[in-house]
């Protein structure tokens, strides 16, 4: 007999995947260039020159070498490599014995969850959110509870916060820059977050672990910068990735940090390494592991998403959609126009638009619009966009 949660999940696809599959059949009969395909979050602009750069030099090296197995934690001197360019650009003091080597965030956030999660514990995040969390937190034994949006702004609504938090939980799920909102949480979020936490330990006499899912940690645009939890925070973990800040995304690379700072470390780090081992998440590629740290400072060009924000922001608010303007990441959150996303989202479908009811995001009646496509594509799909909205007056 299968494992029935197991089939579920692997049986029916995201509605991400069914609108992107949808868009490659519907290309095949319209043309590449009539379907506006904002479905997917795959980076549009190449990995940068230095990454071919140091592949072509590793490749080099003695095959014997190069394609071995790391220790499961990751190469340590990849590891101390990238500890020395977080501190720099961070200002923070780790070493390389902070750092856990994983296949990306989705490992790296998997890891933390397992690390931690006894059963019975419960996970808080924010809508809008990733929807693969429930999967991962339901998949340690855990349960996710959601804080409601604050929808003017996208912050935290502290209050809906802390009437989630109670003995049970374990961790708390954050993502800045967001996706699918775009939206970038403050130093004062940020600050009044770890105050809550801390205060919500001393009275409860727990720890609570905040994991930050930062893929878009450089992603921001307008000179933002984005607050580094663990200065704020003791209990922090930093799970990254460079599928968007280096475009990798194929390459499945990324790190877990677990601070000295947080209690019990050493334990905690520890416990890291053994749910890596009981997921299998052991010895992240190692040319990989290679390149990233010859790549650690080489900053992301997001110019190309930046024109693509305020090309699709000013064309679809000029249009008359309502949508928060995005300060990271490369999506926009646009009201839907018609009180169900699903149905405003067929709706685009008809018009070879394709967008992605926020339902699954835990935060109804939005959909999200990827912007890491071409200049071209936003241009050429503003006329759509014109049409749906005059069918929506003609019909509302
Ligand atoms: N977290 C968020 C918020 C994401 O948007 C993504 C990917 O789109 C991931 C995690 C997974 O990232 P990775 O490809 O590094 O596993």
């Amino acid at each position: 007999m299968l494992n029935e949660t197991m089939y579920g999940l692997g049986s029916k696809s995201s509605v991400i995947r069914e609108l992107f599959a949808y868009g490659l059949e519907r290309k095949k009969i319209v043309g590449e260039d009539k379907v506006y395909d904002f479905s997917l979050g795959n980076p549009s602009i190449p990995a940068p020159q230095q990454v071919k750069e140091a592949l072509l030099s590793l490749l080099q090296e003695p095959a014997e070498t190069l394609h071995g197995y790391s220790p499961a934690s990751g190469d340590p001197e990849v590891k101390e490599t990238l500890a020395r360019s977080v501190n720099r650009r961070f200002g923070t003091a780790f070493s390389g014995k902070n750092f856990y080597m994983t296949v990306g965030a989705a490992a790296s956030l998997n890891i933390c969850i397992h690390a931690v999660t006894n059963p019975g514990d419960e996970f808080i995040t924010f809508a809008p959110f990733f929807p693969e969390y429930t999967v991962w937190v339901e998949n340690a034994g855990a349960k996710l509870l959601v804080t409601p949006a604050d929808t003017e702004s996208f912050q935290i609504d502290f209050e809906a916060f802390e009437r989630l938090i109670g003995p049970k939980t374990k961790g708390v799920i954050i993502n800045s820059p967001n996706n699918p909102s775009g939206v970038v949480y403050s130093e004062e979020t940020i600050r009044r977050l770890s105050e809550t936490l801390r205060r919500k330990e001393r009275e409860l006499g727990t720890v609570i672990y905040l994991i930050s899912d930062e893929p878009y940690r450089e992603i921001v645009y307008d000179g933002l910068t984005v607050p580094y939890v663990t200065k704020y925070y003791e209990d922090t973990f930093v799970c990254y990735s460079y599928s968007k800040s280096l475009s990798l995304p194929g390459e499945r690379i990324g790190y877990i940090i677990v601070p000295d700072e947080m209690a019990d470390a050493d334990r905690v780090m520890a416990a890291v390494n053994g749910a890596g081992r009981a997921l299998g998440f052991v010895c992240a590629p190692v040319l990989f592991q290679r390149a990233v740290a010859m790549c650690a400072d080489v900053p992301s060009d997001i110019s190309a998403y930046g024109r693509n924000r305020d090309l699709l922001y000013n064309g679809l608010t000029e249009l008359g959609y309502e949508c928060v303007r995005p300060q990271g990441a490369f999506y926009l959150f646009v009201k839907s126009p018609e009180p169900d996303a699903e149905a405003f989202s067929e709706r685009a479908k008809r018009h070879d638009v394709l967008v992605v009811p926020s339902d699954s995001f835990g935060c109804p009646g939005y959909v999200r619009v990827s912007y890491c496509v071409s200049e071209k594509t936003i241009v050429d799909s503003m006329p759509a966009f014109r049409a749906i909205m005059e069918e929506l007056r003609d019909c509302l």
